[in-house]
């Protein structure tokens, strides 16, 4: 790859973490994926945008990643740059009238740990979510009755041509697993605000326990998976439809359909992409001959 000792020189100047043919399975929750030709640790919109200039000029594909819990990376890698904010691009600050601002790459769970040590209350949702603010905006996340849309003001993204812009909630376009950046590919969002109520410490806590004490009871945490593969169904749920096709445990591989929330596909040790793509095609193929719905795949695919 001509550019990639370019570009290893820029993230040494920029003091931004390099790593050349990476495997993606190491970033993304699923575990599976070949390498990506670069990726490179985002410490600040200020070096994001020297990178991306670079990474245009040249035109180089690239792939926004945050903790990688909604996506799952091809088999064959990505031929491209993937720009990681899951790391060190994790600020959150306080501000007045119950508002933080963060930035993309800070994780839900330290966003909400930050919002119960100042009493605010509102995102108790999002806690046990393994995702970062900006993964989150992204898809518009939501668990148990909340989503980011609840509690966003605000957001600050990068648009193609680089310009740093500001975008109110009204303007994102967000409903249910879906905004405004899902649409238009090209924007990367740098910083959110938030809006939370004033709220008493010991039942955010409560709350939040409670919530991860349900994930824990419902959800196969300990295999690898990107959470729910099928997004809801307008009019019923696809864990519901699944059970009702009998799929549990059903398998490609590796890849299978969880025993414990039929609504996860695992993978078991060494299933592949392939295996977790094809597994999905089954799934939706019985479920749309049995039951007439169609499900869709919820989690981005990087290839
Ligand atoms: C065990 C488990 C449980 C889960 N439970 C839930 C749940 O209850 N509710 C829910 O909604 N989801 C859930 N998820 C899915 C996932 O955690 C969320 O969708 C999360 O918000 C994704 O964040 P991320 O940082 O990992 O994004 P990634 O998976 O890294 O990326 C997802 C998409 O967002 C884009 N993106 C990421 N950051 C940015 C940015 N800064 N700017 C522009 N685009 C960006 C990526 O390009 C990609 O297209 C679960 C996943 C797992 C593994």
């Amino acid at each position: 790859m001509p550019y990639i000792f370019e570009l290893k020189n820029l993230c040494e100047e920029l003091g931004c973490g390099f790593l050349t043919e990476e495997p993606l399975s190491m970033h993304t929750t699923f575990r599976v994926g070949g390498c990506c030709r670069a990726l490179i640790y985002i410490n600040s919109t200020e070096r994001l945008v020297k990178l991306l200039s670079f990474i245009k000029t040249n035109n180089v594909k690239y792939f926004v990643l945050g903790k990688g819990s909604n996506v799952i990376a091809s088999d064959d890698g990505f031929d491209g740059v993937v720009l990681v904010f899951g790391g060190d691009f994790a600020s959150i600050k306080s501000e007045e009238n119950n508002e933080l601002v963060c930035s993309a790459g800070v994780s839900l769970k330290e966003l909400c740990l930050f919002a119960l040590e100042r009493e605010l209350t509102g995102l108790e949702f999002a806690y046990g979510i393994p995702g970062t603010a900006g993964g989150a905006l992204f898809m518009n996340a939501g668990a148990y009755g909340g989503e980011m849309s609840d509690v966003v003001l605000s957001a600050e993204y990068l648009d193609e041509d680089l310009n740093l812009c500001r975008i109110d909630k009204a303007g994102m376009k967000l409903s249910y697993r879906h905004s405004i950046f899902s649409e238009n590919r090209n924007y990367i969002i740098t910083g959110i605000r938030l809006k939370l109520e004033p709220g008493s410490g010991e039942e955010i806590k409560a709350r939040m326990d409670e919530l991860l004490h349900r994930r824990k009871d419902k959800q196969p945490l300990n295999y690898p998976s990107a959470g729910s593969t099928f997004k809801r169904p307008e009019g019923s749920y696809a864990s519901l439809l699944i059970d009702q096709c009998g799929l549990k445990g059903m398998n490609v591989g590796d890849a299978e359909v969880s025993c414990k929330h039929s609504g996860f596909i695992i993978n078991k040790g060494n299933a592949t992409c392939s295996d977790i793509l094809k597994l999905s095609e089954k799934v939706i193929e019985i479920v749309k001959s049995k039951t007439g719905y169609v499900l869709e795949l919820e989690p981005e695919i990087l290839k």
